[in-house]
């Protein structure tokens, strides 16, 4: 059987790494525009709940990722120049480029064929293709997919800093043009990620639309003075954007299927994109396990199987991208704890009663001041 991958991003790779480990005699191809050292961005980061699914799925790869990360044991907010600490809501971080490279070694160790580079414009001829490439998707837009997307008001930004923070960390600033939140943590001993994020009134207020890149990063770097510790922001082709609620009715159509950011989008504040791609790739892969070289039975078996996972968790990232886009108010209305609870209760998945059993420290506070 020949399958055809197109984007070498976590999802594309990963499933490319499993296919060809399953069974050695399929040739398995990667198509990938960019250059294999290029990457956008700067760290990802997982939960621990997100990092357990890899250990039981692909142990090696858990091994050696888990030698490289950045773990901590909580999350914290900032708001008003208070720091709370939620206890129990542990992550790890790494640089993407390191993930992705990682994930190339173990693909040509194991015999996938990788083309850098290569920007394709069509599906490639293959018994499969697995459309792996990522929210601007060319195998969405050219085989009859019908992807749905609503794009959310507030503006953010993806940089970088040389400021090491403690662990994940939320901090609401105000500026004279209203309400900023950043979303930071470290992905290396050296590097941290810095996404900051405001509504689009504020945005306008500012000007930011019309600012340079430099001048962007220094009206930030001032918002956030007192949190970079008179480090800078760094750019990689950081630009504001919105976020886009990306979701696809039809998921695979002939021998065509669609995975990670492709498929759907999840908004960063869950901090699961990296981690949903993954699980696509391991459950795509699981589908041909059942179905051998039958390609329709494996797409429908993957669609069966995955399918209501995701849409739940769709479901749970949309709630929460939906808090983001109120933060100005909920930031007037709440004090930092107030804020904590509120952003920990947000996406309708987390009761007190799991908070509780989760965050013992954070809930015990929650109880004593309110
Ligand atoms: C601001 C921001 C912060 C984020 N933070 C996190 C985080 O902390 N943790 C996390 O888990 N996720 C995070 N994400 C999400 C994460 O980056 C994605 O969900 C994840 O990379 C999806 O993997 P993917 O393989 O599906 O797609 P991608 O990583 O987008 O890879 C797709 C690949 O396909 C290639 N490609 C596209 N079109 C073609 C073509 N026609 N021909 C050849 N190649 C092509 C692209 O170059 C790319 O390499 C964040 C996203 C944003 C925007």
């Amino acid at each position: 059987m020949r399958i055809g991958v197109v984007g070498a991003g976590p999802a594309g790779l990963l499933f490319a790494l499993l296919a060809k480990r399953r069974r050695r005699d399929w040739q398995v191809e990667v198509v990938e525009q960019n250059p294999p050292d290029a990457t956008f961005g700067f760290g990802v980061v997982f939960s621990q709940g997100a990092l357990a699914f890899l250990e039981r799925d692909t142990p090696d790869l858990h091994a050696a990722l888990a030698a490289r990360m950045e773990s901590w044991p909580m999350q914290r907010i900032v708001h008003r120049d208070e720091a709370i600490d939620i206890d129990g809501n542990g992550f790890s971080a790494i640089a993407r480029l390191q993930l992705i490279q990682f994930l190339q070694e173990l693909c040509r160790a194991a015999g996938v064929e990788m083309q850098f580079g290569r920007r394709l414009q069509a599906p490639p001829p293959a018994d499969l293709v697995v459309g792996a490439d990522g929210l601007n998707s060319m195998v969405r837009g050219t085989q009859g997919f019908a992807p749905r997307v609503e794009w959310l008001s507030n503006k953010f930004v993806w940089y970088g800093t040389r400021q090491r923070f403690e662990c994940l960390t939320l901090t609401f600033r105000e500026s004279a043009h209203g309400a900023f939140v950043a979303h930071h943590y470290r992905y290396s001993p050296h590097m941290s990620t810095f996404i900051v994020e405001c509504d689009a009134a504020t945005w306008q207020r500012a000007g930011l639309g019309r600012m340079s890149d430099a001048d962007s990063r220094a009206y930030c770097e001032r918002v956030f003075a007192a949190d970079l510790g008179g480090h800078a922001l760094v750019s990689n082709n950081s630009m504001w954007r919105q976020f886009p609620l990306l979701s696809n009715a039809v998921w695979s159509a002939g021998s065509c299927v669609l995975i990670g950011d492709a498929l759907r989008s999840m908004h960063f504040s869950i901090g699961s994109g990296t981690r949903l791609a993954f699980e696509d790739a391991i459950a795509l892969d699981l589908a041909f396990a059942e179905a051998g070289e039958d390609v329709p039975r494996a797409l429908a078996a993957f669609e069966r199987e995955r399918r209501p996972v995701v849409e739940k968790l769709f479901n749970a990232a949309s709630a929460s991208s939906w808090w983001y886009e109120e933060f100005p108010a909920r930031m007037r209305g709440f004090d930092a704890l107030g804020l904590a609870y509120d952003y920990m209760t947000r996406s309708g998945r987390m009761s007190d009663e799991r908070l509780r059993a989760v965050a013992p420290g954070f809930m015990t506070r929650v109880k004593k001041e309110s």
